[in-house]
């Protein structure tokens, strides 16, 4: 999400005639947007801050800017903290940020602008109503939903982002005509609940009087966003495991469109630890509906979010996420060690955090349990034929071509030259638990978007 917000900061900026320096020491303007999700993202922002103040030094003419979750949750402090910032902003001004700027240089002052809210109205509220700068020609974000309406004990998200507000179905799929036009292929939809999406706006469509079906239309989004002529995958996420629906799975099995990759966020696979984090479900909840979505979409891959030293997490705990982890059998899964968040219910249980050298044992361990499963999943795919959208050479060797296969595997190939964007097929020759490793079969489709970038060199 914020990713997809930085894009839009930068289509503004860009839209307003300013252009990509290569670095801070070639910028006029700097916008640092930031995550409050976990503790590091967050302290990352008074280190880089402190390091620009010298630039703006050096050179006074220099704006910098901070926007995102960390400036809404501490706007005040940052100015405070930072009285050299020019520009503070929060989640639901993003459509501000060029106008701050230049009022901000006009004044001759610091300008901090946060919404406590947003305004259910498009341009307002969804940063893909904005102009857009993508990070690639061929692959687009497209907020479908902001806010989320749950309250995990462990998140900032609800404060920082607000309620849930979907976007209306027409805007959406006009950003995903609109994106196919400029040659996107690919895109992925956003929210943080996206099998709610559509609950609020059916609920208003009831009251002004219409007879608006109150339950949610993800299904119907997915549906008819694979539809759209030139969109070759659409992904999505997060679905919250209470609201995954047999609607959406079978949405999913019937769109040829829609990737076979399920984002799953289990978070932990005690019981105890899920109805204190009020996660809504219980392990046995959780795999009976991914043990379905398995047997509805062929060749599922599936990943997931865990978090470790949740307050109150007992070994017995613990060992319950590795069992339900390796139950799971999971492609990959993001793991995050429990970041006390201020002003969450979980932060204020001081006396039941667990030890750090405990929690570190226990992240290595569930590693080991993750990766295995990768693994085994992987070797699985090598001899197959898998499509691949092309994004470019390796890092590691420019003679390698990377890729990511449609269920979101990172596949590095030896290839003749290929541009980005292009559709190839691979054989999978070879497995380790993050990428997998292969041949070049054939190009099937060559992109369609305007911005050529150069042909590679394979
Ligand atoms: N809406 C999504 C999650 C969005 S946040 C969902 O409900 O699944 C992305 C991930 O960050 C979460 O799934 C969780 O695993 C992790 N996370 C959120 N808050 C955290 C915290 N305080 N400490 C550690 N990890 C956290
Ligand atoms: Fe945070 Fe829970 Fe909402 Fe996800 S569903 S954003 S974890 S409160």
């Amino acid at each position: 999400m914020n990713e997809h917000d930085s894009e839009r900061i930068a289509g503004l900026l860009e839209a307003d005639g300013l252009t990509q320096a290569d670095g801070v020491d070639d910028a006029d303007v700097v916008v640092l947007n930031t995550c409050c999700i976990r503790e590091n993202a967050d302290n990352k922002l008074y280190g880089t801050l402190g390091h620009l103040k010298s630039v703006k030094d050096a050179r006074p003419d220099l704006q910098i800017a901070v926007a995102g979750c960390l400036a809404q949750k501490d706007r005040h402090t940052i100015v405070e903290r930072a009285g050299y910032v020019d520009v503070v902003l929060g989640t639901h001004n993003v459509h501000r940020a060029a106008d701050l700027l230049k009022e901000s240089r006009a004044e001759g002052r610091s300008i901090v602008e946060i919404l406590e809210a947003a305004v259910a109205d498009d341009h307002e509220t969804f940063a893909s109503a904005l102009p857009a700068k993508r990070e690639v020609p061929w692959a687009g974000w497209i907020t479908i939903q902001v806010g989320c309406d749950n309250s995990c004990a462990f998140c900032i998200v609800p404060a920082v982002r607000g309620k849930e507000i979907s976007r209306s179905m027409e805007s959406i799929l006009d950003e995903v005509v609109g994106a196919a036009a400029d040659g996107v292929t690919e895109v992925t939809l956003l929210g943080q609940n996206v099998n709610s999406y559509g609950r609020d706006l059916a609920v208003t469509a009831r009251r002004a009087g219409g007879d608006a079906r109150i339950r949610p239309m993800f299904d119907e989004l997915l549906r008819r966003v694979g539809a759209v002529a030139g969109i070759q995958r659409v992904r999505y996420t997060s679905p919250h495991p209470k609201d995954l629906s047999a609607e959406t799975i079978a949405a999913m099995a019937e769109t040829p469109a829609v990737c076979e990759h399920l984002h799953l966020p289990l978070q932990s696979g005690s019981d105890r630890v899920l109805a204190a984090m009020h996660r809504g479900y219980t392990a046995e909840r959780y795999l009976e509906r991914l043990g379905r979505a398995r047997s509805a979409i062929a060749d599922l891959a599936v990943t997931t979010d865990i978090i470790v030293g949740f307050p109150g997490e007992t070994e017995e705990d613990f060992e319950r996420t590795l069992e339900v982890a390796a139950e799971a059998s999971y492609d990959s899964a993001y793991t995050f060690i429990y970041s006390p968040r201020p002003g969450t219910e979980a932060a204020e249980r001081v006396e039941d955090f667990v030890a750090p050298d405990v929690v570190a044992d226990r992240f290595e361990r569930l590693r080991i349990v993750v990766e295995r499963s990768a693994l085994l999943r992987h070797e699985d795919r090598i001899g197959r034929v898998e499509e691949v959208l092309v994004e470019g050479p390796s890092r590691k060797d420019a003679a390698v071509l990377t890729g990511r296969t449609r269920q979101n595997k990172l596949v590095h190939f030896a290839s003749e030259p290929i541009r980005p964007g292009s559709y190839a097929t691979v054989r999978v020759t070879g497995a380790a638990p993050h990428h997998l490793r292969g041949d070049l079969v054939e190009v099937l489709r060559a992109p369609t978007h305007k911005t050529r970038l150069p042909l590679l060199v394979g």
